[in-house]
């Protein structure tokens, strides 16, 4: 067994990076080159589709069947040029990850052999027999079928010879079964009231869009290393294993030099975004020992989450193609700091302003306060739903711990902007006149310094901050579909702007001049969403008692905070949005709970055969050896002699039996705890028994192996340590 260990810890440590086919192009030659975008698309499609295709993705319009099957046969064309053999519907399940069902693009020709068939109606619908992704008792009815369709928003692309077609995933009655879906939704809902509000301050605003740059984090683990860890394998994270000596304290990882291996591999991975039209940029170090990030030029939030899902399996691809495993779980290593997926977002108009970017003019000055002010009270109004659109069983070991994100959502606005924001909110009514008045004149608000962060002012306990354009949901999870919380944020953020604009405008019916109203209308936002703003150290016990009293949602049980979603409040914002019914929102949760719960499940179930199999049986063993070499001791040395010279052994061998017996006890616990949560019915009460009673046997269990393994001879612990994973050279 322990062989095994030095085996695979040698062949981790010997290996050499992997050589990289460098394309002898630039990459503005290749970049895009796997992707049907809209230069492909002129010379594939007839002049007539090229343009009604055009104009249905800018307008979004519907394609008609005829314009379908026309699109078809020149993507078809452009695929098979390129390769691809075969064709699939590309969804989002609520699994998480993404999922695919490929078809060959062949026929009968009607005289024994085959031709390549591929027409809009494939293109457009279809029917994949996807009955076993979770659909929280939406289609348990026997005619329940689940249709996908193309979503003409995001451009198809190759990947494995396989023409790959983003689709959203709905039922037979409409309802959504996938992430994308109520994405657009959420999109559309903003793009209208959020474009209504802003040519309050310019007329020829026509759309605006939401913009999502994600920073994704992940770990690197050598695949030999990986392969000896079941509990990775099975869980994508580590349940056991004690720190190791030397961990992320000296802060020398971050920014550090990238190791050679890794650089290889993240090279490789750069060539493969690049064709596949993800717009990779930036690549660094993460603080935890192995831990990386890579974050692309930011896109519209729609086609940034499809890159971001494809990414996340071209890594894992790539990945092999290194010998590494990527760890995109939220938290690999204990002790150590987890991963997440910045969310950075803003909101821009279809004439290139940035809604959230301060300006020159008190006009422009005015918008970014409007805007500002009703991101603040979507955020404190719905504060626990975005806490909600973030948590996972995976996420909920970052939760509360002392990474982002706390337990508690809150907005980080930096001190100029506070500035400015409390100024605003006392100000008189002359004061609000004259600031609407007159260029010029102004009381602070007006000339906002363009540049206003430098780096010291950036809070990085702050689960939602400020950044100067944008803001940065951190609080998102590593393994994370971006979605969840896009639709949150863009469907709370639209829901308010909607109710401002209704406000403004009966201000305005009553005779009040534009500016003022609006003035007055953000400055009671900024009065109501005060508690959300919070500036200080996000992780310290004082913001915990200080949130509570502020009457933010404290609730640190996932299976409870999933709640949020079926609050009254959330009910009434996602339909009045338009995203989801009610009907969805219980589906949606039935799904969360039951995916709670089988997380754990697993990982309790790995947890116990680890103990029960891999680790017990050696720390016995090793006990013998000591019990063994006592009683010879002793027999060597009778009488004090050699008590004294065992004394120590005696101790270590009961401690050992203690933590044996604990382990013991509390597998037994964590089995019974199981069983009895399984009998329950409710998948709430389910998802609330596994949290309460099964994690924390879980917890305990762990405490105590990682005991042993500062015990156990190393040449006998079966599984490969931290400090053997963690250090890639
Ligand atoms: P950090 O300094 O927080 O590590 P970066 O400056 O590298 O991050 O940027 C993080 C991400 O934010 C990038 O993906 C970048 O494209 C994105 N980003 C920049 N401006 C915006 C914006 N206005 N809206 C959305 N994302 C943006
Ligand atoms: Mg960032």
């Amino acid at each position: 067994m322990s062989l095994l260990r030095f085996k695979v810890v040698k062949e981790a440590s010997d290996r050499k990076p992997v050589e990289v086919n460098l394309p002898s192009e630039r990459p503005e030659r290749y970049y895009g080159e796997a992707v049907f975008n809209r230069e492909k698309m002129f010379e594939y499609l007839p002049k007539k589709t090229y343009d009604q295709l055009v104009s249905a993705i800018d307008n979004k319009q519907p394609i008609s069947r005829e314009v379908a099957d026309s699109v078809a046969e020149g993507m078809k064309k452009w695929a098979i040029d390129n390769g691809a053999r075969h064709y699939t519907h590309w969804f989002h399940p609520l699994t998480g990850g993404t999922a695919e069902k490929h078809d060959g693009f062949i026929e009968h020709d009607g005289k024994g052999g085959v031709v390549e068939e591929f027409d809009g109606k494939l293109l457009v619908q279809q029917e994949p027999d996807a009955s076993s992704f979770p659909n929280g008792g939406i289609r348990n009815t026997f005619e329940a079928r689940g249709y996908s369709a193309w979503d003409i928003s995001s451009p198809v692309f190759i990947i494995n010879k396989t023409l790959c077609i983003p689709t959203i995933f709905i039922s037979y009655t409409g309802e959504a079964l996938d992430f994308k879906t109520p994405l657009l939704r959420a999109l559309n809902a903003v793009d209208k009231a959020a474009a209504d509000v802003a040519r309050m301050f310019d007329k020829d605003v026509k759309h605006v869009y939401s913009y999502l740059g994600w920073e994704q984090e992940y770990f690197l683990v050598d695949e030999a290393l990986y392969n000896a860890r079941p509990d990775l394998v099975l869980t994508g994270r580590t349940l056991m294993g004690h720190e190791s000596a030397k961990n992320q304290q000296l802060e020398d990882h971050y920014f550090g030099a990238i190791p050679s291996r890794v650089e290889a591999f993240m090279l490789d991975l750069e060539i493969e975004c690049h064709k596949l039209g993800i717009p990779a940029r930036t690549r660094h170090n993460e603080v935890a020992p192995n831990q990386f990030e890579l974050a692309p030029i930011f896109e519209e939030t729609n086609l940034a989450n499809d890159h971001n899902l494809l990414l996340m399996s071209v890594m894992n691809e790539v990945g092999r193609r290194h010998n590494f495993r990527v760890l995109l779980h939220e938290k690999p290593f204990a002790g150590i700091n987890g991963s997440g997926k910045h969310n950075n977002w803003s909101l821009g108009t279809d004439t290139g302003t940035l809604l959230f970017a301060p300006g020159k003019t008190p006009r422009e000055n005015l918008r970014f306060v409007t805007f500002f002010a009703n991101v603040m009270a979507a955020v404190h109004r719905h504060n626990a739903l975005l806490k909600a659109s973030i948590s996972s069983a995976t996420n909920a070991h970052r939760l509360g711990a002392n990474e982002a994100p706390p337990a508690i959502i809150s907005i980080f606005t930096g001190k100029q902007i506070a500035d400015i924001l409390s100024k605003l909110e006392t100000s008189t009514e002359d004061e609000l006149i004259t600031f609407g008045g007159k260029e010029g004149i102004d009381m602070g608000v007006a000339q906002i310094p363009e540049i206003m962060l430098d780096n010291t002012d950036r809070n990085r306990t702050s689960p939602f901050a400020f950044t100067g354009n944008r803001f940065e949901f951190r609080a998102v999870g590593s393994s994370a579909n971006c979605a969840s919380a896009m639709i949150a944020i863009n469907a709370a953020v639209a829901d308010q702007l909607k109710q401002f604009k209704a406000k403004v405008d009966a201000r305005v019916e009553r005779e009040e001049s534009l500016y003022h109203a609006i003035l007055e209308e953000v400055k009671a936002l900024l009065v109501e969403s005060k508690p959300i703003h919070f500036d200080g150290n996000g992780y310290s016990e004082e913001w915990k008692e200080e949130a509570a009293r502020r009457g933010l949602d404290c609730e640190t049980s996932v299976p409870k905070i999933f709640d949020a979603y079926l609050r009254p409040e959330s009910v009434k914002m996602f339909a009045d949005a338009g995203v989801f019914t009610e009907f969805e929102l219980k589906a949606r949760n039935e799904v969360k709970w039951e995916t709670y719960t089988k997380k754990i499940q697993i990982e309790a179930r790995v947890l116990g055969d680890l103990a029960l199999n891999h680790i017990l049986p050696v720390a016995t063993r090793y006990q013998s050896m000591l019990v063994d070499n006592l009683v010879k001791l002793k027999s060597l040395f009778p009488g004090t002699k050699g008590d004294a010279l065992t004394s120590v052994d005696l101790q270590i061998i009961e401690r050992m039996s203690e933590h044996m017996r604990i382990i013991k006890e509390e597998t037994e616990k964590m089995v019974n705890a199981r069983k009895s949560a399984n009998r329950i019915e409710n998948e709430r009460e389910k998802a609330i028994a596994y949290h309460d009673n099964v994690v924390p046997a879980m917890e305990i269990i762990r405490y105590h192996i990682d005991k042993l393994e500062l015990m156990v001879d190393n040449e006998m612990w079966p599984l490969p340590k931290y400090r053997e994973m963690l250090f890639i050279r």
